[in-house]
């Protein structure tokens, strides 16, 4: 059952159907590979397919939107209701003007960060690293190195769940370290965003900062990046090797031994053990250092 919707008695038009997956495993769809099936899923092929699909769902069903699942924790008994996933599709990418371009929330960051640098555009290398989609970057405020998504944002483009669009100033959202107060019942589905002319800006810059998240951080191994958020004035991986909970283990889930603020999936870990691990990591660093550790990480659905 969904919302007060009977997932079994949901009828989908076909013109969607091969877009749509029922029982769809999120362990495919999230870098942790772990979570239970969303009773659907749907890739729309662009912004008028995707519009025309949310105004058949039921008003009642719940929606989780999905990027690349880069920051996601999906519980192992799955997500009830619709996944609406932008993982290979709204992937425009354009500039209109001088210092201006305009994107699709499906567009990876990697491949904005390449783009701008063409376009003798930044500071925008940062997003290289950031193994999300525009949309997930908005929703997250994602940053690295001095770089924060929202600083170049002029106006989203958002969708609503009866699938009418509006354009948004940024001014109309509340946006912190990695926290964005957005406005219930919408999604992003593209932004404007505005950079500096940086005509000495080439590739080297982005291999330099790709460079060195390897040397600092797994990447590679199954994880959602940093779990933590730092705390005022602290570093959350600092806290947790002070701990002493490097290498720290449940099921086949355990703390990074190269960045303590990663969680790494060595190949069975269950959401369970994931959780169990983060939960155990807030207990220590609160015990030892008074330090609250909050998730950057977002966990959703249902436990098993
Ligand atoms: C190896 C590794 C390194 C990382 N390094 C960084 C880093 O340096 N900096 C950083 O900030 N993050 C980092 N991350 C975390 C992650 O990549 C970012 O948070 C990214 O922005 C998530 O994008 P996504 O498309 O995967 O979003 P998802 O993980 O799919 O979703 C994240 C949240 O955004 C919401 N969301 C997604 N798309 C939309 C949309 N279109 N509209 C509204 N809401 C939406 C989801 O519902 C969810 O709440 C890293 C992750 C990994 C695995």
């Amino acid at each position: 059952m969904t919302g007060s919707v009977h997932i079994d008695t949901l009828r989908i038009s076909p013109e969607f159907g091969a877009r749509v997956v029922f029982d769809a495993p999120m362990s495919k769809y999230t870098s942790w590979h772990a979570g239970g099936p969303a009773d659907l899923l749907f890739t729309p092929r662009d912004v008028t397919d995707l519009s025309s699909f949310l105004r058949q769902l039921p008003v009642t069903m719940p929606l989780l939107w999905i990027g690349l699942g880069s920051n996601l924790l999906v519980r192992d008994g799955g997500v009830r209701g619709a996944v609406i996933s932008m993982n290979g599709t709204l992937g425009a990418l354009e500039r209109v003007s001088a210092q201006r371009i305009h994107a699709q929330a499906g567009v990876p960051c990697a491949k904005l960060a390449k783009q701008c640098v063409k376009w003798g555009l930044g500071p925008a290398e940062f997003f290289a690293g950031i193994p999300g989609t525009l949309g997930g970057a908005l929703a997250m405020n994602a940053g690295a190195w001095d770089g924060e998504t929202w600083r170049h944002v002029t106006e989203v483009d958002v969708i609503d769940r009866r699938g009418v669009r509006r354009t948004r100033p940024a001014s109309d959202y509340e946006v912190s370290y990695r926290h964005v107060r957005c406005h219930p019942g919408e999604w992003f589905i593209a932004a404007r965003l505005e950079f500096e002319r940086k005509p000495g800006v080439n590739d080297a810059a982005i291999k330099e900062l790709l460079e060195r998240r390897k040397q600092t951080q797994p990447i590679g191994e199954w994880s959602c990046g940093s779990v933590f958020t730092n705390p005022p004035g602290e570093h959350a991986g600092r806290l947790i090797e002070k701990s002493g909970l490097k290498g720290f283990r449940i099921g086949d889930a355990s703390v990074s031994q190269k960045h303590a603020n990663f969680i790494i999936n060595h190949g069975a870990a269950r959401a369970a053990d994931i959780e169990a691990l983060i939960l155990h990591v807030q207990r220590t660093v609160a015990e030892l250092h008074q330090v609250e550790l909050k998730t950057e990480v977002r966990i959703v659905g249902v436990p098993q």
